[in-house]
């Protein structure tokens, strides 16, 4: 889902989302106070004034040392407006004369002034009541002792905005400072125009940033992927690997990528791609390799069929560049929403179920014998693991490696493994059996999900309940996971769950030690299985790798 907005940062950012709770003093406490009550309540606002001042001061000299004098002087601005001789008059006669409570007198004051600039026909003015706004909600914190918060706060999986992109209601000052900006990806606002303080602070920063966006919170969970084009103000939501890919080979600017974040002993990530040119970022996240490289893109991409050399030298690039680590590299996998360039196919009622995958490559054995060619001469450079796409049984499988091997019979190659996919519901059930012949094999999670639930992967109105968080679902991963383990086949997950660190810890339950994830997520879910594994190197290795 695509959303425009207001461009006030420049730049592109792909990451999970944060989202903070702007919202905690939408009931603010108002009482009256007892008259001998009166100068206590005084002295408790004037101790938070005192407070903020430092704060304040605190902040200033962090934005000067980090980022500029002239930025800094947005917290002197709201250090004057904190000490501004009205709106304190205004404050001490709301607390004497009308017994107000601190927070009560605070709110109602400062609220007026912010709303008395927000109705002036002037854009800067307009940006300047966010000051009034933010010395305001500094104020109550003080009072309440709170701070700015995450919704998803407790969840294991949650960064803390850290190389996540943030959503707040406004990016005031001290929300874009509060956070260890260094790691934050990005910022996506329901309010707040290009002259804001925040979004100049976002500039100098160079974080992008969109603003804008209305009802934000109500359209995104904690964790989920946006793409911020702080370019153009426009946000995609959930974006597919493809417009990722292509947004990556026409931006001007990089994209801001989370760092890398080195291996780690308790699960081993590997990379999904569609292109060869995607391995340069396979390479720059440390991936320990790539464990789905989907081959019917590189066709969909040059819009025809490639012949064998083009192919051989995509596929001979990636190997090459990969440098030893092993390389999984699906066979097309054509049909339903993916149709083969040049390739006519009748019209289908029901395309998801008919001509695709596994029965496609049986159709066409001449298009699966270039491939097998291109792939058998490519595998002289690396590690190189052929995976046979939508695989209902094992004598369907036995059928493609038979036509696979005759295909490149006599050609100079390496050595070459065979897998097998699991996204249709019989082939996992049989995962037994069609492990007797397959070397390893690679639960696609993104199939698997829409044929054991009925549920279309593409279809907006039941997204809903395209959910695998179910029982039945974790249990078929289990039997699967046994069954690979008992072969000692490895097993990994490369469909788009792998990469949400919300299943990262029953993935590992289920037994699977391997995933295959989008290379930008790589460092998240690295981090998230480190944590959950408390950090220690895991004590003996399941059967399921290799
Ligand atoms: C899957 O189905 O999970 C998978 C990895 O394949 P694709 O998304 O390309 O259908
Ligand atoms: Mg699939």
């Amino acid at each position: 889902m695509a959303l425009k907005g207001l461009a006030i940062s420049g730049g592109i950012a792909v990451a999970r989302v944060c989202l903070f709770n702007e919202s905690r003093h939408s009931s603010i406490p108002i009482y009256t106070v007892q008259s001998a009550e009166v100068e206590k309540e005084v002295e408790r606002f004037r101790k938070a004034r005192e407070t903020a001042a430092r704060q304040l001061d605190a902040v200033r000299a962090d934005v000067a040392a980090r980022i500029g004098e002239a930025e800094a002087e947005i917290f002197v601005a709201q250090r004057m407006i904190l000490e501004d001789p009205t709106v304190d008059a205004q404050i001490l006669d709301a607390i004497r004369k009308r017994h107000a409570n601190a927070e009560a007198a605070i709110n109602t004051v400062l609220d007026a002034f912010e709303a008395r600039l927000q109705r002036m026909d002037n854009e800067y003015i307009k940006e300047r009541a966010s000051d009034i706004g933010e010395v305001r909600r500094r104020l109550l914190d003080i009072l309440h002792q709170v701070a700015p918060s995450l919704q998803c706060g407790d969840a294991d999986y949650c960064q803390r905005g850290r190389n996540r992109i943030v959503i707040a209601e406004e990016l005031t000052p001290s929300l874009t400072l509060g956070l260890d900006t260094e790691h934050t990806m990005g910022f996506v606002t329901e309010r707040g125009g290009v002259t804001s303080h925040a979004a100049i602070l976002a500039r100098a920063l160079g974080i992008p940033a969109v603003s804008g966006i209305k009802g934000i919170h109500s359209l995104l969970a904690c964790g989920t992927e946006v793409l911020v084009n702080g370019d153009t103000g426009e946000i995609v939501i959930s974006p597919s690997d493809r417009t990722v890919a292509r947004l990556r080979a026409g931006a001007k600017t990089r994209i801001r990528a989370p760092k890398p974040e080195p291996a780690c002993a308790e699960l081993s990530v590997l990379a999904n791609i569609s292109l060869s040119e995607e391995t340069a970022e396979v390479i720059e996240m440390q991936a320990e390799g790539i464990g789905l490289y989907r081959t019917e893109f590189e066709f969909m991409a040059a819009e025809r069929l490639l012949t064998e050399d083009e192919q051989f030298e995509r596929y001979a690039a990636v190997l090459r560049a990969m440098d030893g680590k092993p390389v999984y590299v699906r066979l097309m996998d054509v049909g339903s929403d993916k149709p083969l360039p040049g390739v006519a196919v009748e019209n289908e009622d029901n395309p998801s179920l008919g001509w695709r995958g596994a029965r496609f490559l049986i159709g066409r054995p001449d298009l699966l014998a270039t491939q097998a060619r291109a792939l058998a001469r490519a595998s002289a450079h690396g590690d190189l693991r052929v995976m046979y796409p939508m695989i209902t049984d094992r004598r369907q499988f036995v059928k493609l490696k038979g036509l696979f091997r005759e295909a490149v019979a006599g050609l100079r190659k390496g050595r070459i493994r065979h897998g097998a996919m699991f996204e249709v519901p019989a082939a996992c059930l049989q995962a037994a059996d069609i492990l007797k012949s397959a070397d390893f094999a690679s639960v696609g999670t993104n199939d698997l999900i829409q044929y054991l639930f009925a549920v279309d992967r593409n279809n907006d109105r039941v997204a809903h309940d395209y959910d695998p968080d179910r029982p039945v679902f974790w249990a078929l991963l289990k039997q699967i996971a046994d069954a690979a383990r008992a072969a000692g086949r490895p097993l990994s997950v490369c469909g788009e769950m792998a990469g949400d660190p919300r299943y990262v810890r029953k993935i590992r339950e289920a037994g699977i030690d391997r995933v295959s994830v989008s290379p930008r997520l790589i460092p998240e879910i690295r981090r998230v299985a480190r944590r959950l594994c408390g950090g220690r190197p895991r004590a003996r290795r399941g059967g399921a790798r290799g």
